[in-house]
């Protein structure tokens, strides 16, 4: 059940949980100095008409009113903003660097936040014209990932933007619809689980994809399990052969569109394995990240595809979940320790 259709919330002016209803109501909302008047969806409270505070609702208005300021100055939308960012082929982390602003900064922009003028003007710059696009890459390429580096190059060259980046775009935009629930709490973004399976298939030589698949499982559920967030930000799927990250073809397809890895086909012909095409750029992953991946790497090295997998059916996130049903990350609690 998602939050919004919640019915009981507590009322601080009641001082209990209380029924509510949504009402719509006209509010005038406050943009740097500017009146913004919206339709808006509000919270109240059953007992005492008081309207409280929802975090969906409340989100949803906010967007509301500054997608109408930026109507109103010609601003870039939040959507307009992430495709300035494709256009160039660039991660969020890779435009950060290409801006010299902070990764939080364009995660920011791009789900809602209002820039401030001058990087407004900034981001229509990039857009508009890459001969300035090409200089600030000149100033910043030091600073970006190996991927950022030549997508941009690719894309500066003047490439059609690549199908393997649209399905990246494809695959987050898939993934961000779903509850937080199914995606522990944490972002998923094409460049951090790129150089996740990077890692992985450097790690493991002859890497199989049944294998790399719970790998991904436990490195997200034991990750969440200690620290209360998942590493990629990844939904996984009840499949018959076990846990797999949900859309988990296009994933593949993704990696393999970029020539990020190769699948090579094992010699007997049963089955393909990971060949990696760059080294991966951990430069993303923070400390206790780089321990969860390297706990599960040397922990599953001696396990073949089998025995993973068949350890993998035996966790409560599997035997609990039926058929093609999203496995929430509640069940990292009960996951084996390694
Ligand atoms: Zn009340």
């Amino acid at each position: 059940m998602k939050d919004s259709d919640k019915v009981v919330y507590y009322c601080p002016q009641c001082d209990l949980d209380v029924e509510t209803r949504v009402e719509n109501k006209k509010e005038v909302y406050s943009v740097r100095g500017e009146d913004i008047l919206t339709d808006c969806a509000v919270r109240i409270c059953n007992v005492c008409n008081t309207p409280l505070f929802d975090e969906i609702l409340d989100e949803g208005t906010l967007k509301k009113v500054y997608d109408l300021y930026r109507e109103k100055h010609n601003m870039l939308s939040s959507e307009e903003i992430c495709e300035v960012r494709e256009k160039y082929g660039l991660s969020q982390r890779g435009m950060a660097s290409l801006l010299n602003w902070s990764p939080t900064t364009i995660a920011r922009y791009e789900t809602g936040a209002l820039p401030d003028s001058a990087h407004m003007a900034t981001l229509l710059m990039v857009r508009d014209n890459k001969e300035f696009a090409r200089q600030l890459y000149e100033r910043a390429k030091d600073k970006m990932g190996r991927l950022d580096r030549d997508r941009l190059e690719a894309a500066l060259a003047g490439a059609a933007p690549s199908k393997s980046v649209d399905l990246g775009y494809v695959l987050s935009k898939r993934y961000k619809d779903l509850d937080s629930l199914y995606l522990g709490y944490a972002e998923f973004t094409p460049e951090k689980i790129s150089n996740l399976i990077l890692y992985f298939s450097q790690a493991h030589p002859r890497l199989s994809k049944t294998k790399l698949m719970k790998l991904l499982f436990y490195t997200d559920f034991n990750h969440f399990k200690n620290h209360g967030y998942s590493l990629s930000g990844m939904p996984y799927q009840h499949l018959p052969y076990g846990p797999v990250p949900y859309n988990h073809g296009l994933l593949l397809d993704y990696l393999v569109e970029n020539d990020i890895v190769s699948l090579v086909p094992f010699e007997s012909f049963d089955g393909e394995y990971f060949v990696p095409r760059f080294e991966p750029d951990l430069s993303g992953f923070d400390e206790e990240e780089l321990a969860t991946l390297r706990k599960v790497a040397e922990h599953f090295r001696p396990f073949n595809a089998k025995e993973i997998s068949d350890l993998s059916h035996e966790e409560e996130a599997y035997v609990a979940t039926g058929d093609r049903e999203l496995i929430s990350y509640k069940f990292a609690e009960s996951l084996r320790d390694f």
